[in-house]
């Protein structure tokens, strides 16, 4: 398996952007029954934001991680644009400035980058937010690779994990963001956040299969 290069990486961005587009009424209903139903609108017109941007990009992967978290940060607004803005932005230095990531590099940008989300946003594993997808699709990858896993297999592990994580948000009381003001009242509902992060995870989990299947 080739390294996940600059080419992969805008994949991974596109199809995250479909995946957003197609899931954006889901993801407003979510956030309509336990915030104020803007994720979807928030994370389609950022990722559109992104892919637009995508024409400009240098062919680095930092660069594209760096140009990629400020063009979410200014555009998704909300809770999320500062938290998803701060994954990206956190993986271009993890990279080291290689022209093309191996799989230990990407899963240590991964793992930097939900690093700087739980340092942004204070939130713990199992609070009812995206940290409740990402944590566990990490957790999964890193150990799939230790194993001699192959990234794309490692990925969709990851992607099962953060399948399984969003799903673990339905009963949580939200301690975080905008759910919180409901108390006992967010249970019962899936987090939209944590929702669309296991879109993100599942779309890297495509666009590197689709690279090692070229
Ligand atoms: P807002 O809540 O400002 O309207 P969005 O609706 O776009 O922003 O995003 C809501 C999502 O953001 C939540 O479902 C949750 O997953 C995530 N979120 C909110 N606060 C935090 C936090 N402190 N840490 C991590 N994720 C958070
Ligand atoms: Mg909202």
């Amino acid at each position: 398996m080739a390294d996940v290069d600059t080419d992969t990486l805008q994949r991974w961005l596109r199809v995250f952007a479909a995946s957003v587009a197609e899931h954006k009424d889901e993801l407003t209903a979510l956030d309509a029954a336990i915030g104020d139903a803007d994720h979807g609108a928030n994370m389609d017109r950022g990722m559109q934001a992104v892919v637009d941007g995508l024409a400009a990009t240098p062919a680095d992967p930092a660069a594209l991680f760096k140009q990629t978290g400020m063009t979410l940060v200014k555009s998704v607004g909300g809770a999320s644009g500062p938290l998803y803005g701060t994954l990206f932005l956190r993986m271009a230095p993890a990279t080291g400035g290689a022209a093309s990531l191996d799989p230990e590099t990407f899963a240590k940008a991964l793992r930097a980058g939900l690093e700087g989300v739980v340092a942004r946003g204070k939130a713990e594993v199992g609070e009812k937010t995206m940290v409740d997808a990402l944590t566990p699709a990490l957790d999964a990858l890193d150990a799939a690779l230790g194993s001699g896993q192959s990234l794309a297999d490692a990925l969709r592990a990851a992607s099962a994990a953060a399948d399984e994580g969003r799903d673990g948000t339905t009963p949580i009381v939200a301690r975080k963001g905008r759910a919180s003001y409901l108390g006992e009242r967010s249970a019962g509902h899936q987090d939209p956040g944590a929702t669309s992060a296991a879109l993100l995870v599942a779309a890297a989990a495509t666009a590197v299969a689709e690279q090692g299947a070229a």
